[in-house]
């Protein structure tokens, strides 16, 4: 079988190179080709096949399938072209800095991801809460080798993988698999016993509890992040992850927030509404706000009012959103007054509208009934009576009974 020799012809390297060769090779070449520095066709072209090559020769178990089986080799497993998901940008955003998600330099842990529930009152002020978080750190005695540092070797059985791949031919098929490094158990390094760390007696990483402050900015909405960047579990290794506390918001029984406005439904009875008066919120600053209907200004049910600058602080921005009133006129109940009374009502109230039938129109005398929903809306159709001719006369309006004349 002829080695094959694209991938480092591409990089204009020997078969032989170095790692460090290959390196500087891609270096040099992803920087003359990038498309920032080259805008031209050809060295977009060049510049993925640059980073094609070197994302296979720089990895040791991709090389050596390059060099038993050649491209065909890395069909379908992240060969050139292919990517295996990786593109040239990140790969080189990955080598020149600028960072990318998916990198391959050490593997990074998992973030930890915890979910806080903050009240409305403590996202209008702000609030730091001491949390504590057990978590995985390395070893101090022995800084995460698990031993002595002479005693501590590199597993040459899986080259410090942990893992070992087998690649098998099966007829026209490559077929490859992953296993756990059966002589050092997935450690990736086999310590010699007489060197074993006392401190963590070679398990490398120790448990600890650290309070973390986390601070809730005035203003931090649901869903909002608060992230301790490296703060999840260590192990040798890997990067460790995030620990990232995601505010929610608990439901607040007066005011519905809507990003920095605050809505509150406010009853004021029907003396204030039609003649004015004081009316007072709880807001969530802790404050009494006392709000003024001035006499002669009607509220009427449904209304919407705004305090201005009396919502929730507005990070970055500053200032705060407003306070949004809708109104509901609390009315007084059945036979609350006299008849006499109602009568100094009608001289002072605007004048009834008159009913407006045509003399020569058929009449229905109707009286109203409470509503009852179980009685009332049995309309098989979902209540749509109204927009029905044929029911049209024969239930007519719930709730409405009518008796012809
Ligand atoms: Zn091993
Ligand atoms: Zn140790």
């Amino acid at each position: 079988m002829v080695k094959e020799t694209r991938l480092y012809d591409i990089l204009g390297v020997k078969v032989d190179a170095t790692d460090a060769e290959i390196k500087k090779s891609y270096r040099l070449g992803a920087l003359k080709y990038h498309p920032d520095k080259n805008p031209s066709e050809e060295a977009a072209e060049k510049f993925k096949e640059i980073s094609a090559s070197y994302e296979i020769l720089s990895d040791s178990e991709k090389r050596s399938i390059y060099d038993q089986f050649g491209e065909e080799g890395l069909q379908g497993n992240g060969g050139p072209g292919g990517f295996g998901g990786f593109g040239a940008e990140d790969l080189f955003s990955q080598f020149f800095g600028g960072g990318s998600a998916r990198s391959r330099g050490p593997p990074r842990g998992k973030d930890i991801v915890h979910e806080i529930s903050v009240t409305l009152e403590d996202l209008y002020k702000g609030k730091t809460s001491k949390l504590a978080l057990n978590k995985k750190v390395l070893c101090k005695g022995c800084d995460g080798r698990g031993g002595k540092a002479d005693a501590v070797k590199k597993c040459t059985s899986c080259n410090g993988q942990g893992v070992k791949f087998v690649t098998r031919q099966m007829g026209p098929m490559i077929q490859r698999f992953q296993t756990e490094c059966d002589v050092c158990h997935g450690e990736g390094d086999i310590i010699d016993p007489k060197g074993l760390c006392k401190e963590c007696n070679g398990k490398k990483v120790a448990n600890v509890r650290k309070i973390l402050e986390v601070k809730i900015e005035p203003g931090m909405k649901d869903g909002s992040k608060i992230v301790f960047k490296g703060e999840a579990d260590q192990a040798p290794g890997i990067i460790p992850g995030d620990v990232v506390f995601v505010v929610s918001e608990k439901p607040h029984n007066l005011f519905k927030r809507q990003q920095e406005n605050l809505i509150y439904n406010a009853k004021v009875d029907l003396l204030t509404a039609l003649a004015g008066g004081d009316f007072s919120v709880k807001h969530v600053s802790g404050e009494y706000l006392k709000i003024t209907i001035i006499p002669g200004e009607i509220i009427s049910p449904g209304m919407v009012k705004v305090i201005e600058g009396k919502g929730m602080p507005i990070p970055k921005y500053g200032g705060y959103g407003n306070l949004i009133i809708k109104f509901e006129i609390e009315f007084p109940p059945n036979n609350f007054t006299s008849e006499e009374n109602l009568k100094k009502l009608e001289s002072i109230l605007p004048p009834r509208k008159t009913v407006e039938i045509p003399a020569s129109a058929k009449v229905d005398e109707c009286t109203l009934q409470d509503y009852n929903p179980s009685k009332h809306s049995s309309n098989p159709r979902g209540g749509q009576s109204y927009d029905s001719d044929e029911e049209d006369g024969q239930h007519g309006a719930e709730g409405v009974q009518c008796a012809s004349q």
